[in-house]
């Protein structure tokens, strides 16, 4: 049987794009089918833009800490939001370009259009039947909404990136970090935010000690928290102000924005995955094994849509070793899940890596041993405005292998990926404590814990 192509990739976000070049180095005649903006939820509305807003949070608190380090700031004016967004879009648009220009320049076919499943080797694109020897399903999610009257009067995190102005009053529904970290962006740049969440706490996914302290830190900075409450409906008043109503009937005050961020789903509604014969598992991802493959010879999924740690280097790593194992002979290449890195862009920021201590004591029972470090660092020895730091490891068996390390504070974004190498390598306790400490800095706490 021969086929137009020898890979065809359906979103081209960041693991389609990743796999599909990969294959093109290997030589393979491959296909990227895109329905939106390349570059996909990362660069659009994800990663990207947030990190802009965030380095912009990050400014408006070094801005409120200047004069303690003697400087007489004259901020003249509000922050202007609606320039930042302008020049964050241009952005965007510039990093869209180079996209499209490097799957060019790797000889990767980009075709505009929705891909639809017709059969297991072939799409149907805006009336286009393309076959391919190998199909990989990149389509990403979308966030969810909740099912409340009302719900489209508020936004979620798509719609955070397209706001012209910052509202002054926002109420954000979830927990998670989506919501954790716009929320940290609109509380620094002096909106009053509200976060209504389900249970008591936040991040409830991640060590119990870093949700924890990301509550106290964001309470200190204003936010307000509602805890275990869900919306009911959400209404515009006469005067264009909207309230949320929880199913506790409490009123909460107007706000000019409501957020909603509850989660994300998969992208796979309309692919006809029926027509291929796809499976997905019981909670509507696709299906795969460790290989990223499907029930389907010859269709496979990476990324989100797989709902397996739904994060940028994850999707590009998983698409790249399909391509290494389909187009370059490494027959057992395969991406492992454990000890996958991550940082919330919370203020402060938090960083992870491997167990939380609650999943090490269930996989290793009473053969873990936790260490700790919690403290102000020494750049607020200057500063009215004081932000803790929590350190924490996580160590298994006699040999006290690190299987966990979470950090909360200033400088956890950049701390962690070398730590993860460590953790990856399994490194021991002892190794740590034979590391010679950096000084003056946060990070030597972990090499210094006792
Ligand atoms: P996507 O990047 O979502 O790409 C899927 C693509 O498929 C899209 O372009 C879509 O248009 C296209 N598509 C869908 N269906 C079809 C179809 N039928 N035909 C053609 N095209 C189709 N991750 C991090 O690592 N660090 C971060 O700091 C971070 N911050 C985030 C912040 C926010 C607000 C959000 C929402 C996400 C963030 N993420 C972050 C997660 C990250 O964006 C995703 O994990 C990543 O984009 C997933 O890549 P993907 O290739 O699986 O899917």
């Amino acid at each position: 049987m021969t086929y137009d192509f020898d890979l065809a990739v359906i979103g081209g976000g960041s693991g389609g794009l990743a796999c599909a070049r990969r294959a093109a180095a290997y030589g393979a005649r491959a296909l990227v089918v895109e329905a939106g903006r390349l570059g996909g939820t990362c660069v659009n509305v994800g990663c990207v833009p947030k990190k802009v807003m965030w380095n912009a949070a990050h400014i408006a608190d070094s801005i409120r800490d200047a004069p303690d380090y003697g400087f007489q700031v004259d901020v003249t004016g509000p922050f202007d939001w609606a320039g930042l967004k302008k020049k964050r879009d241009a952005y965007i648009e510039r990093l869209n370009g180079i996209y499209e220009r490097n799957l060019a320049n790797d000889k990767v076919e980009l075709v505009r259009g929705f891909a639809r499943f017709t059969g297991p080797h072939t799409l149907e694109v805006g009336g286009r039947t393309l076959s391919a020897r190998h199909i990989v399903i990149a389509t990403g999610g979308k966030p969810m909404l909740p099912p409340v009257p009302g719900v489209e009067l508020g936004i979620t995190s798509d719609g955070f990136f397209e706001l012209e102005s910052m509202p002054r009053r926002v109420v954000l529904v979830g927990s998670g970090y989506v919501s954790v970290e716009l929320g940290g962006v609109f509380a620094a740049l002096g909106a009053k935010v509200t976060m209504v969440i389900r249970g008591e706490t936040v991040l409830r996914s991640f060590d119990a000690m870093l949700g924890a302290g990301v509550l106290k830190a964001m309470r200190e900075e204003g936010v307000e928290f509602v805890t275990n409450s869900f919306p009911q409906l959400l209404e515009r008043t006469t005067s264009g102000e909207l309230e949320l109503v929880l199913t506790n009937g409490r009123r909460l005050p107007p706000a000019d924005c409501i957020l909603w961020a509850v989660g994300r789903q998969p992208l796979v509604g309309a692919l006809g995955l029926e027509r291929a014969g796809v499976n997905l598992d019981a909670t509507g991802f696709i299906q795969t094994d460790k290989y990223q493959a499907t029930n389907v010879e010859g269709v496979y999924a990476i990324g989100d849509v797989t709902g397996r740690a739904a994060l940028t280097p994850v999707a590009i790593a998983a698409g790249r070793r399909l391509s290494d194992r389909l187009f370059n002979d490494q027959a057992d290449r395969y991406l492992d899940y454990e000890n996958i890195p991550t940082v919330i862009f919370s203020h402060p920021p938090v960083g992870t890596v491997g167990l939380s201590e609650a999943d090490a004591r269930a996989r290793y029972g009473d053969d873990v041993e936790v260490f700790l470090s919690g403290f102000v660092p020494m750049y607020h020895a200057m500063t009215t405005r004081k932000v803790r730091a929590e350190m924490k490891l996580v160590t298994a068996g006699a040999e006290r292998r690190i299987v966990g390390a979470h950090v909360l504070g200033w400088g956890a974004d950049e701390m962690l990926q070398g730590f993860a190498v460590a953790v990856r390598l399994g490194a021991t306790k002892q190794d740590f404590d034979d590391t010679v400490a950096i000084h003056p800095t946060s990070a030597e706490e972990f090499v210094t814990m006792k």
